[in-house]
């Protein structure tokens, strides 16, 4: 990569257990002191206006971790939801379409909100850096292959078979984008586990999922977007999580934003039945059910060990916010997203589905009252349109891997990939962290 001005950055990591400052090189995920798990989070320097010049994702620079930006990369889109609003007993809901809808200004590349942490995360790392690895259900990888692809940063994607029919481009994939494909019954769990070995590899680096400070504001944007639009922040945020890594960086995002005494939104957190480990962990009835990640409707909701405990993580942004966890099945979540495209006139995804049949449930049930201003982020939309719009050219995997089972798949998918990549049979790699 080039641009980069190392010594400019306008921002400090700042532990969220002891404290202790980092100068960030870019890539740090972590405070080296032996404490409780704690995210870094982003201290930004100077007050005041938090929004840059231009539109799109990097004219809330300012608020995000970067050394660089990309030109003409599109952001999140706030809009009014009246119609949708009045047929689910809201007066005063807006929502954030993270997607495709060029009439309405949406255009992001890979049709949802995984597209402003690719390019945040990207943004964020030093000149001439090492491979990224990134394990994901579908929608990240997507993000990940197009923006890495476009400005040529090298990345090894690690991705369940299911997950390649969302891997459709407006072009072919750039060979610095390494995609490896675990056939047969591989979960998002197997891709995390892979990622993990993965990313000991010379020259390889983990891109840290929730943990990446780049990940977090990049998904938080919508709050300045929203606050644009609103005059302020919204009194209540709603949306479907998986690990939680979004509704994280609008909290804190919403923290650097907020003027005096003004509320922080309260987090209304969305997850599809039956796979709930957040629902679960906040209403503490036990550990997260297992081995049923292929069941729910919303596939990247299935994160089996989302951030909960973990200082700055979940329970702490519910915590903060007076915020609370739904879950809605599957048949609420179609019937919401044929609401939707019924109202609006574009499709959304099964995720946003989720998130806007839980909140007509909240309403239902007096969780939230009519004349809240509420803000529902759709984080993804409009893929069926996008089809319809563009000629997309299925991704071509680097690497297919038969999965050979959670024991070995690891460590089995770590030897293939060392041999493609050195041409030998030797293994470097260690089991294990
Ligand atoms: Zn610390």
């Amino acid at each position: 990569m080039s641009g980069v001005r190392p010594g400019t950055r306008h921002y400090t990591l700042v532990c969220s257990s002891c404290g202790t400052r980092y100068a960030d090189d870019g890539l740090l995920l972590d405070c080296p002191r032996g404490h409780e798990p704690a995210f870094l989070r982003t201290e930004y320097d100077g007050t005041g206006t938090r929004v840059g010049e231009g539109t799109g994702l990097f004219r809330y620079a300012p608020l995000l971790p970067v050394a660089r930006s990309f030109p003409d990369v599109p952001g999140p889109v706030v809009l009014p939801a009246e119609r949708l609003g009045r047929r689910i007993g809201l007066d005063r809901l807006w929502v954030a379409f993270n997607g495709h809808w060029p009439e309405r200004g949406a255009q992001l590349p890979t049709c949802t909100f995984k597209d402003l942490e690719a390019y945040t995360v990207l943004g964020r790392l030093p000149a001439d850096p090492p491979v990224l690895v990134i394990p994901s259900a579908g929608n990240t990888a997507a993000a990940f292959a197009w923006a890495a692809g476009r400005h040529r940063v090298p990345c090894l994607l690690v991705v369940p078979a299911p997950a390649l029919e969302r891997m459709r481009f407006p072009a072919p994939l750039d060979p610095c984008v390494r995609l490896v494909v675990l056939e047969g019954t591989a979960t998002y769990s197997d891709a995390i586990a892979c990622a993990d070995l993965l990313a000991q590899l010379p020259g390889h680096h983990a891109e840290g999922g929730a943990r990446n400070v780049g990940r977090r504001d990049g998904l938080g944007t919508v709050i300045p977007a929203a606050a644009e639009e609103l005059g302020r922040l919204p009194e209540t945020y709603v949306q479907a999580v998986g690990s939680g890594t979004g509704a994280i960086g609008a909290h804190e995002t919403a923290r650097r934003l907020r003027t005096g005494d003004e509320a922080l939104p309260r987090l209304l957190m969305c997850q599809n039945t039956p796979f709930t480990p957040l629902y679960d962990a906040w209403r503490e009835t036990g550990p997260a059910p297992a081995h049923r990640e292929h069941e729910p409707l919303a596939r990247e909701l299935t994160n089996r060990r989302p951030p909960f405990t973990v200082r700055g993580g979940v329970r702490d942004v519910l915590g903060e916010s007076g915020g609370a966890v739904r879950c809605t099945d599957n048949e609420s979540a179609l019937a919401a997203m044929a609401l939707f495209e019924e109202v609006e006139g574009i499709d959304i995804e099964p995720g946003a589905g989720v998130a806007l049949a839980a909140l007509a449930d909240a309403v239902r049930a007096g969780q939230v009252r009519r004349d809240e201003l509420v803000l529902l982020n759709i984080t993804g939309g409009g893929r069926a349109r996008q089809a319809h719009d563009l000629t997309l050219i299925p991704a071509e995997p680097w690497l297919r891997v038969p999965w050979p089972g959670r024991d070995t798949g690891p460590l089995y998918v770590a030897e293939q990939v060392q041999r493609l990549l050195t041409g030998a049979g030797s293994v470097v790699v260690a089991e294990g962290r």
